[in-house]
């Protein structure tokens, strides 16, 4: 039976010779947003290898081959994936790329004397879904180093080896109203939270404490290497270099720390502050980060290899930090305008989580006055405008905004589909309801069967006359011609039904309108 079914699910794929061939399969994934060297396939793609693009590979054998990424392969052929359309989606950022490019705004950072080196004019988006489905554009293949984005890894990494009570004995939870390197701290003469420098620092000192600096910096670099899906992060050594020479800011936040007993007991600072220094120094390109991201949108399980790199737990303190502090002094406004964790950092770059969907990383080195990347914003802010992502968009009603969760048809599929039952069980008030949405009344289903054809054959007279009065056409013919029996199932004539129709519709559109708004109408992928 499941040997039946999983030959019928490949069968979709078969050209006219009845086989499978490279291209069809990599077409399919391009279209998925899944790339051909996705580990989940490996095992095919290395069976694959020999054969040419077009060469026919007959259906069994492909099924044989592919047996081991059954799983994953069944998700993409069937789109059963994060985004269904990924192509209108990738269309989507594309668009909005092009309309933030030209804001050249902001000033490339220069108090790390090696970051006002860059080429301030680069831009990248990455996005990777927590199904491993991926699209990039601009330069997405350019390093840049992470800045104050290794807060939040920080932090989560902290919380793994120590308990929440722990860590925050000595990080507090809350926004600072500060820049991210004022030398200030909260009323208990504690950090104000993990992503400002002051909480970064001490997160610093909570990891590994007691062991060598060379080990410590192992763990960190081996944890982002998990969360990059086994591949090695690099570390910049000019920017760390840079950084430690220009460090008097926060060497003077951690002596503040140290003289109010800040710090856990028996604290090496000058390991500490270094080991800080090195995380931020840590260099990836936006491809790769949105590999990491996208493992804080999974509730810390990487797609990719299945592993489980932070805990649920402290993924959800994590993102709960980043929604309220992730983006310095404008951390307010941009939880009010974006409403999704984020964090940036002083290279240019904001990462952006969609809980249960992505991760996204954008990079683009010119930042505003409060220390964020124009472009960063500026995408994020366009991002929402479009996709109903931000955490309060379900509540707004007759939003206009794309969900690209959904299945392009399953919206309207299934509307009709409910429709045509409605009609033929005879339950008005659910065939008003779905009509509210705007549904075509003289949609068809596959035998080309209206609502008003089985509302008729079932004698349904209030629900044939309802759907006249709302225009079904009472001439449509299903795929044996026949058209509704509207006037013989009736036991009113017709015009009769269509008064009496109008009269009850008129006093029942306010509950239409009523049941209409507290129902959200999704608008669908273009
Ligand atoms: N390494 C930078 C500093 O400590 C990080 C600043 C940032 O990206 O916010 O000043």
């Amino acid at each position: 039976m499941v040997q039946e079914e999983t030959h019928h699910m490949y069968k979709t794929l078969c050209n006219a010779n009845g086989s499978i061939t490279k291209r069809i399969l990599n077409d399919l994934l391009a279209k998925r947003g899944i790339e051909k060297d996705d580990v989940r396939l490996e095992p095919l793609m290395s069976l694959l290898q020999d054969y040419g693009n077009d060469e026919d590979i007959a259906l069994e054998h492909f099924i044989e081959m592919a047996a081991p990424c059954h799983l994953i392969m069944e998700r993409i052929i069937r789109g059963k994936l994060a985004i269904p359309d990924f192509a209108s989606f990738s269309q989507k950022i594309t668009e909005i790329f092009n309309r933030v490019a030209p804001n050249e705004g902001g000033e490339v950072a220069k108090y790390i004397p090696e970051l006002g080196r860059v080429n301030p004019d680069q831009f990248a988006i990455s996005v990777c879904t927590i199904d491993g489905q991926r699209f990039n554009i601009g330069d997405h293949q350019e390093k840049f180093c992470v800045q104050s984005t290794c807060k939040p890894i920080n932090y989560c990494i902290a919380l793994e080896l120590n308990s929440l009570e722990k860590v925050h004995e000595h990080i507090g939870r809350e926004p600072s109203g500060h820049s991210f390197n004022e030398i200030t701290l909260n009323r208990d003469s504690l950090p104000h939270n993990p992503m400002i420098n002051a909480g970064a620092i001490m997160c610093a000192s909570l990891i590994k404490p007691d062991e060598p600096l060379s080990d410590r910096f192992n763990h960190l670099m081996g944890t982002w290497e998990s969360l990059c899906a086994g591949k090695k992060p690099q570390f910049n050594n000019a920017i760390y270099l840079s950084e430690k020479s220009n460090c008097d800011r926060n060497m003077a936040l951690t002596y503040f720390m140290r003289e109010v007993g800040a710090f856990p007991e028996n604290i090496n600072i000058d390991q500490v502050i270094d080991f800080y220094f090195q995380a931020c120094s840590i260099e990836v390109n936006s491809y790769e980060f949105s590999t990491i991201v996208a493992n804080l949108a999974n509730a810390g399980i990487c797609t990719f290899t299945n592993e489980k790199i932070f805990s649920n737990e402290s993924v959800k303190h994590c993102l709960s930090l980043m929604s309220s502090c992730g983006m310095y002094d404008f951390s307010g406004e941009f939880a009010f305008k974006v409403g999704l964790p984020a964090k940036s950092g002083v290279s240019g770059v904001v990462i952006l989580v969609i809980p249960n969907l992505m991760g996204i990383a954008i990079w683009s080195p010119r930042l505003d006055v409060m220390g964020n990347s124009v472009r960063g914003v500026a995408f994020c802010e366009e991002l929402v405008r479009e996709f109903n992502f931000h955490i309060y968009d379900n509540i707004v009603h007759n939003s206009e905004k794309i969900d690209p969760r959904l299945q392009k048809s399953q919206f309207d599929v299934s509307l009709v589909t409910m429709l045509i039952a409605a009609s033929s069980s005879g339950d008005i008030d659910e065939v008003r309801r779905i009509l509210s949405y705007g549904v075509d009344v003289n949609a068809k289903d596959y035998d080309g069967r209206t609502a008003l054809h089985l509302a008729s054959e079932e004698g349904h007279e209030d629900v044939v006359a309802f759907l006249l009065s709302m225009g079904a056409d009472k001439t449509a013919k299903d795929r044996w011609g026949n058209m509704p029996d509207v006037v013989s199932n009736s036991s009113k004539s017709y015009d009769e039904n269509v008064s009496s129709a109008k009269n009850d519709v008129e006093s029942k559109l306010s509950n239409i309108i009523d049941e209409a708004s507290s129902v959200v109408p999704l608008k669908q992928p273009a």
